[in-house]
C-alpha cells in the first residue's frame, strides 16, 4: 500500500490544515480540534499524526515512513514557535500531550500522555518562570507514570502504592494535600520505580520521549483490550489511530486552575441543560478517574461565573456548529479557558428522542436532521426496553442510590469479577469498585453493571450507556469487598451469585429479582415517529399470528402483516390433536373429516386477526413446516397422543417413522404439501375467504393476500395458486358477494429468485423468506450453523452472522435479481421481505436501495424498522451531508 506524503496536519490559532471531515484520516479527536481552531474555539495548538502513518507503521515492523520523522519534527518547530516555547529549554520549555483518537471514539481504550517535554533540567526552569514547586513535581511524577505505564508497561499500579504509601506517611488522605517536597520526592521515587521495572535510566531528552510516545500510541491501537472492544462493538474498517500532538495547559497550577469534561444538554434524561463535573487544580484524567469526587458544574457557576459563561458560550456555538449535542472536555489554567476535545455525546434513548425534537424545536436543526443524525435505531430499541413495576418492591428492599448512568432495568446475579462475568451461566450483574477499560468483555456479558465509585462520565458510565447497557455508578453506599466476594451497605451483605436488581433510570439498586413491565415513551416520542411517517416511503409491516402480537404490532405503527405463519395456530391446545389426526390418516376421507374440524379454529383466528388489522394488509403464509414437527417423538409422548387420538402406539409409532427425513429442512415441506395434500390448501383458503367475507358482511375492509411457501418453480406456484382461486371462487359463488384477495408467494429459493419472471406473471406479490434464502444461499442449516458460524466470526471470515444481518454481497444479489426479474413481467408487483432481516437497520437500508415495498418484522421491532426505514431514504436524498451522517453514528 502506498501512502500520499503528508503524515502530519497542523492546527491552531495561526495555521490549521484539517477539518471535521477528516475523521478516518485525522481520527475524532483530531478533526474535532482542527475544526474548533478554525471556528474560533481557544485550542492549544498542535497537529496531528495521520492514521496513515500509524498503518503503515504496524505494517512495517514499527519502521516509520520515511519522510515522518522529518514532519514531526517541522510540526514541533512549528509549535515551538506559535507558543513562544522551546522542547526541553532550560528557560521556556515547551511541554506537550500524546494523545491517540481513532476516527471512532473507544473511550479509555488507547492510550495518552501527558506533560511530555519533562526531564531535571526542565522541572527547575518551570519553577524558575512559575514560581510553583508544588506544580513542577505534581506534573513531572504525572509524566513518569504515564510515560512509564503507556510506552514501558511499567504497571500503574506500583506508581499508585507508591503515592498511597506517601499519603500515609505524611498522614494527609487527598493527593492535593501533598506538598512541593512531598511530591519532589515522589517524582524521585516514581524514577527509582521506572529504573527497577524497565532496568534503563528515564529517558531525559524530550524527542527522544516523544518518539517513543508516538510509538506507544500506534501500538496500542492493536492492544488486546483494544481489539476486543472493537470486536463487541462491531467497529470495523479502521486503519488506526491518529496521533494528537499537543502543546499543554495545566489545570494543576493552583486554585485558580482546574479541569472538566461536560454535556451541551444531560445524556441521560435529555435535559437542556449544561451537565458536567470538574476538579480543581487538577489534571487529565483525573475527573474520570475518581481518585477525588468532582464537584458538579453547578458549582463552577458559583464559584467563577465568568468562566462559567465563558464555558456556556462555547458549549452552545459548538452544539450549534455540530448540530449534535456535544460531549466536551476542558481546563482552566491560572483562570483562562481551553477546549480540549469535543465530540457528539453518547446518551440513552430517552435522552436522544427528547435532544432530536428540543433542537428542533430550538431552530437548531430540521426535522430531517432530527430523524437522520439524532436518533440511531439503536435508541428506540432501548426505549421499548422493560422497566421496573414501582409496586414489585418497598423502600426497605433498595439498599443503596448511586448515579442513573445508563437507563434501563437490569436483574441478575451479583460477580466481582470480569472474567466470571465472561464465564457465568445464567444473567449477571457485574459489581466493581470502578470499572476499567479491562472490564469491557465482561461488561459486555453482564445485564447490568454497578459501581460504588465514580460519576456520569466514568469509565462504567461512558461504555454501558454506549452499548445500551443499564448502569448505575458511584454507589457510595455500598463498601464492596474483593477479597469476601461481597458488597454491604452496613446492613446488608451481599454476595456472589444472590440476585439483585438495577434501575439505570433513578440509581437504585435493589435486593432479589424484582418484576419487570412495559416502559413508557413520553410525548417526544410521538412526535418524532410522527415525523418519521411523514418522511418515510418503504413502508413497516409485523410478523405476527395471534390478535394479540397483531394489537402490539398495531400500536407501534405497522401498517399491515406481512407474514402470518399459520401453523402457529395449529400448536394451540385443543386443535393439534385435530393436526395429528390429519397428519396420521390413512386416506383422503380421514384428512378431509380431521381438517374440517380444524376449519372453525382457523376461520376464527383469521376473522380476530383480520378484525385487529382493518384496513390493511394481512399476508397469510400457508402451512409450512415438515408434518413431523406436529407429532410426538418420545415413546411415552407417543403412549399418551396415542390413547388421546385413540388409535393403537404402534400405528402411531409407524406413522413418525415413516414421516422421520434426513434433510427435514430441505424436505416434505412448504408448498410441496399443498401439492401432495390439496385438501389442506383448501381448507386454509376456505378458512381465509370465509372470516373475509364475514367482516365484509359487517362492513369492514379487508385485505388477505396468501402466500405459498417454499417455491421454487413456476409450475409449484400454479399448482397451488389455481387451488386456491377455485376455492375462493367456490365460496365466493356461494356467498354470492366477493372479496378483494391477492395471492403471492415466498421467495426463498434461489432458483425462484432467478425464474422470478416467470413466476411474476402468476404471482400479485412476493416476500423474501431470507432466512431460508440465506440457509439455501450459503448451504449453511440453521439449526446446525451454531458449530461453526461463531469461529467463522473470530477468524474474520464472516463479519457477521447472515441470519441477523442480511448478507448484501451474496444473499443480495437474489434479492436484487427477484426483485428487478419479477416487475420485468409484473410492474404491479409487490415486493417485501419477512424474516430475522425485516428489523435490522442495515438490512432495511438494502430493501429500501433494493426499492422493495415493505419490510416485515416483529411487533417489537417496528419502530426501530420505522427509523430505519425513514434513514435511509434520508441518507440516500441527502447524499452531500453523507460525512455528518457518519460523525452522529460514531460518536
Ligand atoms: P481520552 O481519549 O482517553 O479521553 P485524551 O487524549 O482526551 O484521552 O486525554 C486524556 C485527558 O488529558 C483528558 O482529560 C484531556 O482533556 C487531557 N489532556 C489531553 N491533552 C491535554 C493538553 N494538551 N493539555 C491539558 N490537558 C490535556
Ligand atoms: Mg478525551
Ligand atoms: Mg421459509
Amino acid at each position: 500500500m502506498s501512502y500520499p506524503e503528508k503524515f502530519v496536519y497542523r492546527f491552531g490559532k495561526t495555521v490549521t490544515d484539517g477539518n471535521k471531515k477528516l475523521k478516518s484520516l485525522l481520527g475524532g479527536k483530531g478533526a474535532n480540534l482542527a475544526e474548533m481552531s478554525t471556528i474560533g474555539i481557544p485550542v492549544p495548538p498542535g497537529f496531528t499524526i495521520t492514521t496513515e502513518a500509524c498503518k503503515s507503521t504496524i505494517d512495517n515492523q514499527m519502521n516509520w515512513p520515511e519522510t515522518l520523522l522529518e514532519q514531526v519534527e517541522e510540526g514541533i518547530k512549528n509549535l515551538e514557535k506559535e507558543m513562544d516555547l522551546t522542547f526541553g529549554d532550560p528557560e521556556k520549555p515547551l511541554l506537550i500531550s500524546v494523545r491517540s483518537g481513532a476516527a471512532v471514539s473507544m473511550p479509555g481504550m488507547m492510550d495518552t500522555i501527558l506533560n511530555l517535554g519533562l526531564n531535571d533540567e526542565v522541572a527547575e526552569a518551570i519553577i524558575k518562570k512559575t514560581n510553583n514547586e508544588r506544580f513542577a513535581y505534581d506534573s513531572y511524577r504525572r509524566f513518569i507514570d504515564m510515560f512509564g505505564d503507556v510506552v514501558m508497561g511499567v504497571s500503574h499500579e506500583l506508581f499508585e502504592e507508591a503515592i498511597e504509601s506517601m499519603k500515609e506517611e505524611v498522614g494527609v488522605s487527598k493527593d492535593i494535600e501533598l506538598s512541593a517536597d512531598h511530591l519532589k520526592e515522589l517524582t524521585d521515587r516514581y524514577k527509582a520505580i521506572y529504573r527497577k521495572e524497565t532496568g534503563h535510566m528515564f529517558p531525559a531528552e524530550p524527542m527522544e520521549q516523544l518518539k517513543f510516545a508516538i510509538n506507544a500510541v500506534f501500538n496500542s491501537w492493536n492492544s488486546t483490550r483494544a481489539k476486543k472492544y472493537r470486536q463487541i462493538s462491531k467497529i470495523h474498517g479502521l486503519i488506526g489511530t491518529a496521533v494528537n500532538v499537543q502543546a499543554m495547559v495545566f489545570g494543576n497550577m493552583g486554585e485558580t486552575s482546574g479541569t472538566g469534561v461536560c454535556f451541551t444538554r444531560n445524556p441521560a434524561t435529555g435535559e437542556s441543560k449544561l451537565y458536567g463535573e470538574y476538579l480543581i487544580n487538577a489534571q487529565g484524567e483525573d475527573v474520570v478517574a475518581g481518585i477525588r469526587t468532582p464537584k458538579a458544574i453547578a458549582e463552577l457557576e458559583n464559584r467563577n461565573p465568568d468562566i462559567y459563561d465563558e464555558l456556556l458560550s462555547y458549549t452552545r456555538k459548538l452544539e450549534a456548529h455540530y448540530k449534535n449535542m456535544q460531549d466536551i472536555e476542558f481546563t482552566i489554567q491560572d483562570g483562562d479557558l481551553f477546549i480540549l476535545q469535543t465530540r457528539n455525546g453518547k446518551r440513552t434513548g430517552t435522552a436522544a428522542v427528547k435532544i432530536a425534537v428540543d433542537m428542533v424545536n430550538e431552530g437548531i436543526i430540521t426535522r430531517k436532521e432530527a430523524i437522520k443524525n439524532l436518533v440511531e435505531p439503536g435508541h428506540i430499541e432501548q426505549l421499548l426496553h422493560p422497566q421496573f413495576k414501582e409496586s414489585s418492591f418497598s423502600d426497605k428492599e433498595i439498599i443503596g442510590k448511586g448515579i442513573p448512568a445508563s437507563p434501563g432495568a437490569a436483574v441478575g446475579k451479583v460477580v466481582f469479577d470480569s472474567q466470571k462475568a465472561e464465564d457465568a451461566e445464567g444473567p449477571v450483574i457485574l459489581v466493581r469498585i470502578e470499572t476499567s477499560p479491562e472490564d469491557v468483555g465482561g461488561m459486555s456479558s453482564s445485564e447490568g453493571i454497578l459501581t460504588s465509585r465514580g460519576g456520569m462520565t466514568s469509565h462504567a458510565a461512558v461504555v454501558a450507556r454506549g452499548w445500551g447497557k443499564p448502569c448505575v455508578a458511584g454507589c457510595g453506599d455500598i463498601v464492596i469487598n474483593y477479597k469476601n466476594q461481597s458488597f454491604t451497605n452496613g446492613e446488608v451483605t451481599v454476595k456472589e451469585g444472590d440476585w439483585i436488581s438495577l434501575d439505570g433510570n433513578n440509581g437504585k439498586v435493589i435486593l432479589g429479582k424484582k418484576e419487570l413491565m412495559e416502559p413508557d415513551f413520553g410525548k417526544e416520542y410521538e412526535t418524532l415517529m410522527q415525523w418519521v411517517d411523514e418522511v418515510e416511503e418503504m413502508k413497516v409491516r409485523a410478523n405476527a399470528e395471534t390478535p394479540e402480537d397483531a394489537q402490539v404490532a398495531r400500536n407501534y405503527g405497522a401498517l399491515g402483516i406481512g407474514l402470518a405463519r399459520t401453523e402457529h395456530m395449529f400448536f394451540k391446545p385443543g386443535r393439534i390433536n385435530y393436526m395429528r389426526k390429519m397428519i396420521i390418516a390413512n386416506s383422503e376421507k380421514e384428512r378431509v373429516a380431521a381438517l374440517e374440524n380444524l376449519l372453525p379454529f382457523q376461520k376464527q383466528d383469521f376473522v380476530e386477526i383480520f378484525e385487529v388489522m382493518e384496513g390493511l394488509p394481512v399476508t397469510v403464509r400457508l402451512l409450512d413446516p415438515p408434518l413431523h414437527e406436529f407429532l410426538p417423538q418420545e415413546e411415552s409422548e407417543i403412549k399418551k397422543v396415542a390413547r388421546e387420538l385413540d388409535v393403537s402406539p404402534d400405528m402411531l409409532q409407524k406413522k413418525v417413522d415413516q414421516l422421520k427425513e434426513f434433510n427435514p429442512m430441505l424436505g416434505h415441506r412448504g408448498c410441496r404439501l399443498g401439492i401432495t395434500y390439496p385438501e389442506i390448501t383448501e381448507m386454509q383458503t376456505r378458512a381465509i375467504i370465509e372470516a373475509a367475507i364475514e367482516l365484509s358482511k359487517q362492513g369492514q375492509k379487508v385485505l388477505p393476500e396468501i402466500m405459498i411457501p417454499l417455491v421454487g418453480s413456476v409450475e409449484e406456484f400454479r399448482n397451488q395458486r389455481e387451488v386456491v382461486d377455485r376455492i375462493a371462487n367456490e365460496i365466493m359463488t356461494e356467498a354470492d358477494i366477493s372479496v378483494e384477495y391477492k395471492v403471492g408467494t415466498m421467495i426463498e429459493i434461489p432458483r425462484a429468485a432467478i425464474l422470478a419472471d416467470q413466476i411474476a406473471e402468476d404471482a400479485d406479490f412476493f416476500s423474501f423468506g431470507t432466512n431460508d434464502l440465506t440457509q439455501l444461499t450459503y448451504g449453511f442449516s440453521r439449526d446446525d450453523a451454531v458449530k461453526f458460524l461463531p469461529s467463522y466470526i473470530e477468524t474474520g471470515i464472516l463479519k457477521q452472522d447472515p441470519f441477523q444481518v442480511l448478507d448484501e454481497e451474496g444473499v443480495g444479489q437474489f434479492v436484487q435479481a427477484g426483485t428487478r426479474l419479477g416487475r420485468m413481467t409484473n410492474p404491479d408487483l409487490k415486493v417485501g421481505i419477512c424474516g430475522e432481516h425485516g428489523g435490522d437497520p442495515d438490512s432495511i437500508n438494502f430493501a429500501y436501495l433494493t426499492g422493495l415495498n415493505y419490510v416485515s418484522c416483529s411487533p417489537f421491532r417496528v419502530p426501530v424498522a420505522h427509523l430505519a426505514s425513514a434513514q435511509a431514504l434520508l441518507k440516500l436524498k441527502t447524499d452531500e451531508e453523507a460525512p455528518e451522517a457518519l460523525e452522529t453514528f460514531e460518536a
